[in-house]
């Protein structure tokens, strides 16, 4: 990636691609919304505004780009040698040569608030799914999806499992039991 932009056409640029729906963001909700997922989008009112909210879930999910979150990338080893900062890129997180202290630094911050966000969230009772974009490509989500899937229906589960059982009695005549029909009575 060449780095020809001023600070200020490359804020504009990040701050556009940040605010319009990402493509791996429309995946994830088309799969969900054809599943039979209602959600609601960027919700304010959800600390840290979670890409997709799914309130009855009380779950958010992010659905994270691998270079601007720097996925699986080591930046923890990063130091200065001869001028020459020392990263470990990942298979999807390649930090640009030329402009690196940028870059780390930009990817530092994001990551940095990515785990805010997502403590200040579970501190709220919130679960956080984090889907990767290379978990989304045609071979992979259905298979990242199913399991988006069953963390959502756990979610669930610990909310109903929170709540004391409720006792109840159905009166016969009004709603009568179905009966396992029995060989006898054939
Ligand atoms: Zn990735």
């Amino acid at each position: 990636m060449t780095d020809t932009m001023t600070p200020e056409q490359r804020h504009r640029c990040m701050s556009h691609i940040r605010s319009k729906a990402t493509k791996p963001e429309l995946k994830v909700r088309r799969w969900l919304w054809s599943h039979g997922y209602r959600y609601r989008l960027n919700v304010k009112s959800v600390p840290g505004k979670p890409d997709i909210v799914l309130r009855p879930y009380r779950t958010a999910i992010f659905v994270n780009g691998c270079f601007w979150h720097g996925y699986g990338v080591r930046l923890e080893v990063a130091q200065i040698e001869n001028s020459e900062l020392k990263i470990e890129n990942s298979a999807c997180c390649k930090i640009p040569s030329s402009n690196r202290e940028f870059w780390v630094a930009k990817i530092r911050r994001n990551r940095e608030r990515d785990q805010e966000n997502y403590r200040v969230l579970q501190e709220n009772g919130w679960q956080v799914i984090v889907v990767w974009e290379c978990q989304l490509t045609p071979k992979k989500i259905e298979h990242t999806m199913r399991e988006v899937e069953l963390l959502l229906n756990d979610n669930l589960l610990s909310l109903y499992k929170h709540h004391a059982p409720i006792h109840y009695t159905i009166e016969e005549e009004d709603a009568p039991l179905p009966m396992a029909a029995e060989s006898n009575q054939l």
